[in-house]
C-alpha cells in the first residue's frame, strides 16, 4: 500500500479530516482532491518519484497537506524550522534535496542556504484553507502524472544523533502505511476519535504517531501551530480531543498547569493519553493518570521503524509503568552479542523486525553492517522482557554507565531521583575517572530546596552504593546540544567535567 491508498475515498469522504485555531476545516474529499493536484502540480513543475523535496514549514494543517502531496509523488525531506543557514545547507546537501518548499513570506534562512540548482516553491493556503503550489523558481521538464509506488522512498528523515552524527533514514510507502496501521489497531483508533497534535512534523512521531494514524482511522485531527503550554487546554476544550501523542518533557508541562485547567480537564477526559520518545519516569506516569484521569500509555518509537515498535495496551488489557509495553504489528526480541534471541528475564539488545522498519540507511554501509542481524534491526537500545512479554528499556548501550565493570543503568538513577519532592528534572551521566574508567554524576533542576548532600541520602536509601551519583551539579536547566533532545553521553562535556 502507498499513503495515497490510506487515504483514498472510502464512503466517508465528506467527514471533516483537519482542523486548526482560527483555520477553515478542511473534510476527507477536499484533502484527497487537493493532495492529488498539488502532487500533479509539483510534476508539471518537473519534480517526481526520485526527486527529494526539502519542507520547511512549522506544525499546521498546510504542513499535513504538503507533506501527503510531496511524499505520493516524489520524496519528502521535512526539515525543522529553527535550523540556522549552515544547518539548512547540510541537510540540502546530505538529503541531495532538488527543491525546497515553504510558506510565501517564511523560513528566510532556509531560502538563503539554497544551492543554484534548487527549485522554490511556495505553499500558498487559499480560503477553503486548501493549498496552492506556486513555483518561485527553477522550472525543469515537466514530468508525466506519475503516483508513487509502494516501495518508493516517501520521506526521508535524520536520527537525532543522540549517539553520534545523526543517519539518514529513508522510509518507503509500504513502511510508513504499515506503521500508520499498527499505531491505529494498537489503540482502536476510529472514525469517532480527535487527535491532537501537537508534536513537530519535521519528525516521524508527529508525522506517523499523531497525523498518518488518524487520518488512516478516518478521524479527525486538530493541528495547531505546535506544542503551546499555555493555548493546550483552550485547544481541549474546543476540539474535545479524545487523545494526544506526547514526549515526557511535554507532559510535564502539562501537569504544571494542570490546577489552573481542572475544570476544562474533568469536562473532557481524554480516552487515552501517550508518551513516547524518551522515557517516561514512572513516578510522572502516575501522577498524570491522578490529574488527567486517563490511561497513559508509554510506548517506544524510533525513526528507523517509522515510529513505534511497542506500546502499552488499552484497558482492559494491562499496562504496567516503567515498561514501554508490547509489538503490535511488530516482533520484538532480545538478542545477545552473538546475535543469540534470549528468554524473558534475559537482559540484552533490544531487536525488531516487521513490514514498519526501514531496509537500511543511507550511504552508510557501515552502520548497516551493525544494525542488522538474523533478519532482525538492532536498535541500540538495551532492554528485557518480563515473563508476560512487556519490554523495558534500561538504556542505550552507548549510554550505560560502566563503572569499573559494574553496569549501571542511568534511567534508574533519573527515575529515583524524581522521586524526590524537590527534584524536577535529573539526567544521571558517566564522567571520566582514572579509578574507574567511569563514573556516575547526575545533573538536577530542583523546583524546591535540597542540596548535594540531601540528594545523596535520597539515592542511597534506595539504590546500591556503587549506582548512587558521586556528584550531583545543580543547574538551571539541563544543557542540550545541537537536537533538542538530551544528550547524555555528551553532557559531561557539555558541563564542562573532564
Ligand atoms: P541517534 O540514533 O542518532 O543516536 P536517536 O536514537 O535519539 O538518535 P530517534 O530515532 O529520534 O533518534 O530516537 C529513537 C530512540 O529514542 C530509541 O532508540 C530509544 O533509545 C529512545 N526512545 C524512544 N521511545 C522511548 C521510550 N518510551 N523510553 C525510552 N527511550 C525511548
Ligand atoms: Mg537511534
Amino acid at each position: 500500500m502507498t499513503i495515497h491508498d490510506l487515504l483514498s475515498p472510502t464512503g466517508s469522504d465528506h467527514d471533516e479530516a483537519l482542523f486548526a485555531p482560527g483555520k477553515p476545516t478542511l473534510s476527507y474529499k477536499q484533502l484527497y482532491d487537493n493532495v492529488i493536484q498539488l502532487s500533479a502540480a509539483l510534476n508539471s513543475f518537473g519534480i517526481g518519484r526520485g526527486d527529494r523535496v526539502a519542507m520547511v514549514m512549522g506544525n499546521g494543517p498546510e504542513t499535513v497537506v504538503t507533506f501527503l502531496a510531496v511524499a505520493i509523488s516524489a520524496t519528502a525531506a521535512p526539515l525543522n524550522p529553527n535550523y540556522k543557514k549552515e544547518e539548512f545547507a547540510y541537510y540540502y546537501e546530505d538529503t541531495k534535496a532538488r527543491a525546497l518548499i515553504t510558506l510565501p513570506g517564511s523560513a528566510e534562512l532556509a531560502r538563503e542556504a539554497m544551492t543554484e540548482d534548487m527549485a522554490l516553491i511556495e505553499a500558498t493556503p487559499q480560503e477553503d484553507g486548501t493549498l496552492s503550489f506556486e513555483l518561485i523558481k527553477g522550472q525543469r521538464e515537466p514530468r508525466p502524472t506519475e503516483l508513487a509506488a509502494p516501495e518508493d522512498v516517501a520521506m526521508i528523515l535524520h536520527t537525532s544523533g543522540t549517539t553520534g552524527a545523526p543517519k539518514r533514514v529513508p522510509l518507503r510507502h509500504s513502511n510508513i502505511v504499515a506503521s500508520a496501521n499498527n499505531i491505529k489497531s494498537t489503540y482502536n483508533l476510529t472514525k469517532d476519535d480527535t487527535g491532537l497534535c501537537v508534536m513537530p512534523l519535521f519528525h516521524i512521531h508527529g508525522i506517523i504517531a499523531s497525523t498518518l494514524s488518524t487520518l488512516a482511522a478516518g478521524g479527525k485531527l486538530v493541528c495547531p501551530p505546535g506544542f503551546s503550554a499555555l493555548e493546550f487546554w483552550s485547544w481541549v476544550d474546543t476540539y474535545k480531543p479524545t487523545w494526544y501523542s506526547a514526549v515526557p518533557t511535554m507532559h510535564q508541562t502539562l501537569l504544571a498547569r494542570a490546577e489552573s485547567n481542572k475544570d476544562i480537564i474533568e469536562a473532557n477526559p481524554f480516552r487515552f493519553i501517550r508518551s513516547s520518545s524518551s522515557p517516561l519516569p514512572p513516578v510522572i506516569l502516575e501522577r498524570m493518570e491522578e490529574v488527567f484521569k486517563a490511561p497513559v500509555l508509554e510506548a517506544y518509537g524510533m525513526s528507523e521503524a517509522c515510529h513505534q515498535m511497542a506500546s502499552n495496551p488499552l484497558p482492559p488489557a494491562q499496562r504496567k509503568p516503567g515498561s514501554v509495553g508490547i509489538g503490535f504489528g511488530v516482533e520484538v526480541g532480545i538478542m545477545d552479542e552473538e546475535g543469540n534471541l534470549l528468554e524473558n528475564g534475559e537482559l540484552g539488545e533490544v531487536v525488531v523486525k516487521g513490514p514498519n522498519i526501514f531496509s537500511g540507511y543511507e550511504e552508510n554501509p557501515e552502520a548497516n553492517a551493525e544494525a542488522f542481524a538474523n533478519g532482525w534491526f538492532r536498535t541500540g537500545d538495551q532492554g528485557f522482557k518480563d515473563e508476560d512479554g512487556y519490554l523495558s528499556l534500561t538504556g542505550r548501550f552507548k549510554e550505560i554507565i560502566n563503572r569499573g565493570g559494574e553496569k549501571i543503568s542511568p534511567i534508574e538513577v533519573d527515575d529515583v531521583l524524581l522521586r524526590h519532592p524537590a527534584v524536577s528534572e535529573a539526567i544521571a551521566f558517566a564522567v571520566p575517572s582514572k579509578v574507574y574508567g567511569e563514573d556516575i554524576h547526575a545533573a538536577v533542576v530542583l523546583k524546591g530546596d535540597a542540596d548535594e548532600k540531601e540528594l545523596r541520602a535520597h539515592c542511597s536509601a534506595q539504590l546500591a552504593d556503587f549506582k548512587v551519583p558521586r556528584r550531583f551539579h545543580i543547574v538551571d536547566e539541563i544543557p542540550r546540544g545541537a537536537t533538542s533532545k538530551i544528550q547524555r553521553v555528551n553532557l559531561a562535556e557539555l558541563l564542562g567535567i573532564s
